[in-house]
């Protein structure tokens, strides 16, 4: 299996209950290293950007509200396999369709305040890694 990486974000109903290390440590125990990290605040026109591909759904405007509503924690993570090792470790969109042990089960609040993101594709991944970083940003 190769290693890749992957784009995660800690969104900030995690921050704002002070869960980044919780979080990290579930995303490290799976197996993936933080070879990139960065707390930010996002702007509106950041975030509207990031999820463009969901501009047409109904929750579009809210996600935005949500998304800048406090800090996040930017992170590329790498590791075997590492889109769906995250997509593994972080659980179902709704929490409560999130199986024992996964991110959201454990934390996310609801079906938008759900902790964390992560990439769907090796594509987006590589695409969401260069909306946040610099290549030097990145120390494998
Ligand atoms: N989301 C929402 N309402 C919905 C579906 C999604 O607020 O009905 C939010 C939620 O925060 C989710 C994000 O939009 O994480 C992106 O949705 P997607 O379907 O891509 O889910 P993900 O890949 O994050 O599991």
């Amino acid at each position: 299996m190769a290693v890749t990486r992957t784009f995660s974000i800690i969104k900030p109903d995690a921050t704002r209950r002070n869960l980044t290390g919780a979080v990290t440590k579930m995303l490290e125990d799976a197996g993936l290293r933080v070879v990139a990290s960065k707390r930010i605040h996002m702007t509106r026109e950041q975030a509207e950007g990031f999820y463009a591909v969901h501009k047409e759904r109904p929750f579009f405007g809210e996600l935005c509200d949500f998304m800048t509503s406090g800090p996040v924690v930017v992170q590329v993570l790498e590791g075997e396999d590492a889109v769906k090792r995250n997509r593994d470790i972080m659980g179902a969109t709704n929490p409560k369709d999130a199986s024992e042990g996964t991110i959201r089960k454990t934390y996310a609040e609801s079906i938008e305040a759900n902790s964390v993101h992560g990439s769907d594709s090796d594509e987006n991944a590589k695409i969401e890694i260069e909306y946040f970083f610099k290549p030097e940003e990145i120390v494998g």
